[in-house]
Parts: structure tokens; sequence; C-alpha cells
């Protein structure tokens, strides 16, 4: 099955960059793909999966948590600050907090429900206009203010240029987090996710490498 490949594929690059088996996480991107395909992951035992949509998220997922248990759902998509309630509610990750109006509805939520996901910001590394993400330039007063804000923020979370070598981006992420005593690195898809675990990646996310082709939408 795909996902033991990528597992294992996982397994040797982090070996070979001298890191615990275990110190990267995969997460599954199930988004767009047919339920039947994702419950067959689901079977093989895996319970990591990343959504880029809080609807799409919303209409599958509460069923698989009826028939498994333990599943650890990562949001890896945009959030609008009027989703954020209902995406607290249904991922124990979030990897794009990336604005301050953002983090401001965040702490005001962790108040009132008592609990916040784990939280990545995104870093536009690329400084692409049309990309979400905080500016390079930015990230270390965004980080201070979100650590005020009392968020528990893992790490720093990119997606590279697609015309640009990615290891150019996952290297000054790392760097980045580095400065600023973050652990987590959400970087690396299908294509890249083995350079990524060299620079030091915790959480890869993969999609078609697992799944196959999306549908498309
Ligand atoms: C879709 C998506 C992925 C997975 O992409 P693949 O190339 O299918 O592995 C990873 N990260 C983000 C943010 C995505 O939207």
């Amino acid at each position: 099955m795909a996902l033991t490949d990528i597992s294992e594929r996982m397994a040797k690059a982090l070996i070979a960059a001298g890191r615990a088996p275990d110190a990267a996480q995969l997460i599954a991107v199930s988004k767009v793909q047919p339920n039947e395909r994702v419950a067959a992951v689901l079977a093989e035992g895996h319970r990591c999966f990343g959504e880029n949509r809080v609807q799409e998220a919303a209409g599958k997922w509460p069923d698989f948590r009826e028939r498994f248990d333990n599943i650890d759902l990562h949001l890896i998509g945009p959030l609008q600050s009027n989703k954020a309630r209902q995406a607290f509610e249904l991922f124990q990750t979030i990897h794009t907090l990336d604005r301050p109006k953002l983090a401001t509805a965040f702490a005001r939520l962790a108040q009132e429900m008592g609990h916040c996901p784990d939280l990545f910001i995104q870093v536009n590394t690329g400084e692409e206009p049309q990309k979400a993400g905080v500016m390079p330039v930015d990230v270390d007063g965004f980080v201070a203010d979100c650590i005020a804000l009392d968020l528990p923020v893992k790490g720093l979370m990119c997606i590279p240029p697609v015309e640009e070598e990615p290891a150019l981006h996952f290297a000054l992420l790392a760097k980045m987090a580095a400065r600023n005593g973050l652990n987590g690195l959400s970087m690396g898809m299908s294509s890249d996710f083995e350079r990524a675990v060299a620079l030091g990646a915790t959480h890869v996310r993969v999609g078609s490498a697992i799944f196959g082709d999306r549908m498309p939408v």
C-alpha cells in the first residue's frame, strides 16, 4: 500500500539525517479524496490526517470519528476568522495561523472554550503576493505577539513557491524557528517530503503520494 511505502521512505530519510525514527509525523492529506480511500487508510491503522477546508472536514470527519478512535486532525488550509470556532471543535492542530486578527480570535476562543489546538504559524517564505503567511521579516514579532497571548505555538509552516528549490525554503524556515525557540516544522509534501525531513521537518503533509491523484474540483 502507498501508505506503507511513504512511511518507509520517511523512516529512511530520518535515519539518514541522524534523527530518531519517530521524529516526524506523517499527516495524510485527505482533502477532496473519496471517502473509501480515506477509510482504507484508517483501516490500515493510520490516524493522522490533514484537511484544508473547515466545511469539507465538518462534512466527513464526525462520521469517521464514530467508526475509528484517536483520530488526529490537522487544518492545513487558510482559515477565516468566522470559522475559527468550528475549527477549534474539529481540529487538534491548526497549521495556518497567519495574521494578528486570527491570533486575537484564537486567544478569545481559547479563554472561552478552555482549550486551544496546537498552532503553527504559516510563513510566506517565498514572499509571494497571492500566498497566505506572515512575511519573513515579520515572523519574530508575530511569534512574540502570539506567545504574549498565551497561544500554544508549536512551530512554523511553509508552502514553498512551485518553481523554486524547496530545500532553500525549508532551511530558511528551520532557521527562523530555531531563533524563536520553536521546535515544530510543518514542511514537505508528496514531491519533497524527504528533503524536508533531512532539513528538520517534524510534520510532513503528504496527499497524492498516499491517496493517488485528487479528483478535479
Ligand atoms: C494539498 C496540500 C498538501 C498535500 O499536497 P500533495 O502534493 O498532494 O502531497 C500539503 N500541504 C498543503 C498546505 C496542501 O494544501
